[in-house]
């Protein structure tokens, strides 16, 4: 069984759900990519190997009052570092 990083899923709720507050630019898949990529190089791993652990872990995360803060500024921040400037542009200039 492969390890993941369940910060992964982490960062994706937190962009999902907070997709209006965040005023992206663009919400493209690459967009949205970007970002997740860019929270995940600010923010510590949580791997694990098997996937029946991962709710525990997330809830544990979803506790840690701190730790959730901090998770949302550091997503806002890339939403704010993507939005400015998005990697999808050429695509936009075809369409
Ligand atoms: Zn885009």
């Amino acid at each position: 069984m492969a390890i993941r990083n369940v910060m992964e899923m982490i960062v994706r709720d937190v962009l999902l759900n907070n997709k209006q507050e965040l005023k992206l630019t663009c919400s493209c898949d690459r967009c949205l990519n970007d970002i997740m990529a860019h929270a995940l190089n600010h923010l510590p791993p949580r791997y694990i190997v098997n996937s029946d652990h991962q709710p525990y872990v997330r809830v544990m995360h979803e506790a840690d009052r701190d730790g959730a803060i901090n998770i949302l500024r550091v997503v806002t921040q890339a939403a704010i570092v993507v939005s400015a400037n998005p990697r999808c542009q050429e695509h936009k200039v075809l369409r």
